[in-house]
């Protein structure tokens, strides 16, 4: 019955949309702690990390202030994005940052210079092109040099936000509207701009989408040359074909630290909960509580503070867990 719904769904929508059921945290914690660790070639990296999706978590929904302001303009040589890079879609945190506005101004060159030998993406390229919404699309890599997908954990639109307050994609942007629809998940609809000027479209499976996708991470397709979002490493681009406008990779720089976390808002779920614990007794931490506060899975969270102890080692574990010491207190209501 489930294959011939399937069917059904292709039949109406013939290859627009992603046709693989969407299967993130599909490892163990292990798996992932491995994964994130692989190094080697691109093709030596996608072996080891194969079938394996990026740790995903709902988190909490937050809103801001500050709306999505997106100026696009031309010149001869140019698309110029001028973003204050506000997402235009629902903001979830699962981590103890939140988005801030930071004001980028991306060129995005509309003649592709082909370069003799693809340039590889490095771990010091944080921003490598933007989204049609004007948000950052994020490499492969975190501030430790592992796989981000892997070693952190992405929210339901396939992106968070850095310390600086930077938020920016590592999967395919599933919250993204273009034209009032949601196009992240479509295959074959443009996505967003590598700074090289190649078009990234939607999420693709490798192992389906054809011709094959090359380590740059895309193909000839349709008569022209695109990127693909993809399940797998390196998730966006793995090189550049084309050569990027360098003044892109500066524009974190330019904008100023004004990080912003999202303490109040978990102690303000804190404050609304019903903290368990009695007079005198040691408080039991609250799990469930703490895996929508900070969006981390109870069984991470029990393996972080070890076994049952009146005095867990909340330092370690929130070392472990990528939090401060206030978050992980607050948020398991200690
Ligand atoms: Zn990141
Ligand atoms: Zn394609």
């Amino acid at each position: 019955m489930k294959k011939l719904f399937h069917l059904f769904i292709l039949i109406l929508f013939p290859i627009k949309s992603f046709s693989t059921e969407l299967n993130f945290n599909n490892a163990s914690q292990q798996e992932y702690d491995e994964a994130a660790k692989a190094k080697g070639s691109l093709r030596t990296i996608q072996e080891k990390t194969k079938g394996l999706w990026p740790r995903m978590s709902e988190g909490r929904k937050y809103t801001l202030e500050e709306s999505n302001n997106l100026k696009i303009t031309e010149n001869e040589k140019f698309l110029i994005y001028k973003t204050n890079n506000i997402p235009d879609h629902d903001l979830f945190s699962n981590n103890p940052n939140c988005a801030t506005k930071k004001l980028y101004t991306f060129k995005i060159p509309k003649e592709i210079k082909y370069l003799d030998k693809p340039r590889k993406i490095t771990k010091d390229m944080q921003a490598i092109g933007v989204m049609l919404n004007g948000v950052v699309i994020a490499g492969p890599y975190d501030s430790e040099n592992k796989i981000a997908p892997y070693n952190r954990v992405v929210g339901p639109c396939g992106a968070h936000a850095d310390p600086q307050g930077m938020y920016h994609y590592h999967f395919a942007p599933m919250c993204l509207i273009s034209n009032g629809k949601k196009i992240g998940l479509e295959t074959n609809s443009q996505i967003g701009w590598s700074f090289d000027g190649i078009k990234i479209m939607g999420l693709a499976d490798r192992t389906k989408h054809k011709p094959l996708i090359d380590e740059a991470n895309g193909h000839e397709h349709d008569g022209e040359y695109h990127y693909h979002a993809t399940i797998d490493f390196p998730f966006f681009m793995g090189a550049y074909k084309g050569k990027p406008t360098t003044s892109n990779f500066n524009q974190k720089k330019k904008g100023k630290a004004s990080g912003r976390t999202c303490v109040g808002e978990a102690a303000l779920q804190k404050g609304s909960g019903k903290g368990p614990g009695g007079k005198g007794k040691p408080k039991k931490p609250n799990f469930k509580n703490a895996e929508k506060v900070l969006g981390i899975k109870t069984k991470d969270l029990k393996k972080a503070l070890g076994p049952p102890s009146p005095n867990p080692d909340l330092e370690s574990a929130a070392k472990q867990l990528n939090v401060s010491v206030e978050e992980l207190k607050a948020a398991l209501q200690l």
